[in-house]
């Protein structure tokens, strides 16, 4: 089960528009300080432990702040916190919005009736727990109409909005449900979704990923905080880049193959170091950047292997090529590449022809692969 921050949770929603306050992260009081001196963060502002435990509210980790003095007091208050057992590392500060009532939504799957479920509540906000059962309005939601008018307007109906924020309500909704199928979730929940004017915003975000659906979002693969300086700098370029503890460093595309890629390694005695996912990409420039990244976790060899579907295995090996003369020489490491569809042998002739081992034969090539990291740091 892959349970988001709020922070991250956040992140998926406003992929999908659901409507929120402007807030950064910060891991440490001066870093809270800062963003709110630099007006990233606008004052009256709120600063709330990311902790995966919920009850911040009661429990003292959601703080408000009206100066840079006291953001920077009560960020270092929230992260000297050990909150239900966890440490907090990092606190979301977010712009104090001025906030009418406090409703709760949210789309979870019904086991027993195998449907996703909508539940919405008038009644949303840190008691919603003891909120009763006939407080709380559940639909099942059809996955092939999806979320239907009708029910949008009896969830409008249950948490007592009407016009505009009516309104505001569908488009939530709509996100909700965008960010439940799209993102493979198990839950979404938005709690509260407060009343601000005519709209709504999303103050919290609970969003969980389905276990089963993983495969699909290697981007959720490595959803903690300990991310490592290289998989930071990845993450913010969009490229799925994970390390591990080995001196093989993978590179192919999509969440699949990249697993595969890496099970064969191991079966053939190499220890896997660092993966990278090209994804659906063939674009030259991220190829490039992607690579670049690669060399700079210092790999004993790099096995890539490609699938050129969409991909073209031509464009793939001219962005290798390309990075590669960018990478200093004392940092070059060896490269096999197994590259097979389409344009596959422009592909391949483009990288013969830069000095590249380039074997077609998925065995074959991971052996070579293992035996060029071997001897090697
Ligand atoms: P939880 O208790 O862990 O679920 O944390 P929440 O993120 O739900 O925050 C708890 C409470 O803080 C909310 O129910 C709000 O009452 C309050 N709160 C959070 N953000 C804001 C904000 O921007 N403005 C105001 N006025 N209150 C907020
Ligand atoms: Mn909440």
């Amino acid at each position: 089960m892959v349970k988001l921050a709020e922070w991250q949770g956040k992140v998926v929603f406003r992929k999908y528009g659901v409507p929120l306050p402007r807030g950064e992260v910060a891991r440490s009081a001066s870093e809270a300080e800062a963003l709110v001196r630099s007006g990233k963060v606008p004052l009256p502002c709120v600063i709330k432990a990311q902790v995966l435990s919920g009850g911040r509210g009661k429990g003292g980790a959601v703080r408000f702040a009206s100066t840079p003095e006291e953001a920077r007091a009560a960020a270092e208050a929230i992260l000297a916190l050990d909150f239900k057992g966890e440490k907090v590392r990092t606190v979301l500060l977010e712009e104090k919005l001025p906030i009418g009532r406090e409703l709760y939504v949210a789309m979870t799957l019904d086991r027993s009736q195998r449907l996703p479920l909508l539940m919405a509540s008038a009644r949303g906000g840190v008691e919603v727990e003891s909120v009763a059962d006939e407080e709380i309005d559940r639909q099942t939601v059809h996955p092939f109409p999806g979320l239907t008018s009708y029910e949008k307007r009896r969830a409008a109906r249950a948490l007592g909005v009407t016009g505009a924020q009516a309104r505001s309500l569908e488009k939530v909704l709509d996100s909700l449900w965008k960010a439940f199928q799209l993102e493979d979730a198990e839950l979404v929940e938005i709690n509260p979704l407060a009343v601000v004017g005519d709209g709504l915003v999303a103050l919290d975000a609970k969003v969980v990923i389905e276990d089963d659906a993983s495969f699909r979002h290697p981007e959720y693969a490595e959803v903690r905080d300990d991310r490592t300086e290289l998989e930071e700098i990845a993450r913010e370029k969009e490229i799925a880049f994970v390390q591990l503890d080995g001196n093989i460093g993978v590179i192919a595309n999509g969440a699949g193959l990249t697993m595969a890629t890496l099970d064969v390694l191991k079966e053939f005695g190499g220890e896997p170091g660092v993966f990278l996912d090209l994804g659906g990409t063939d674009d030259p420039k991220k190829v490039t950047e992607a690579f670049l990244l690669m060399a700079r976790a210092k790999p004993a060899a790099v096995f890539l292997n490609i699938f050129g579907g969409i991909t073209r295995c031509d464009t793939v090996a001219k962005g290798l090529v390309e990075a590669m003369t960018q990478v200093p020489a004392a940092e070059r490491f060896p490269l096999v590449a197994r590259i097979r569809g389409n344009n596959e042998a422009e592909g391949i002739e483009i990288l013969r022809s830069a000095g590249v081992t380039a074997i077609p034969d998925l065995k074959a090539s991971a052996q070579a692969a293992v035996e060029a990291a071997r001897g090697r740091p």
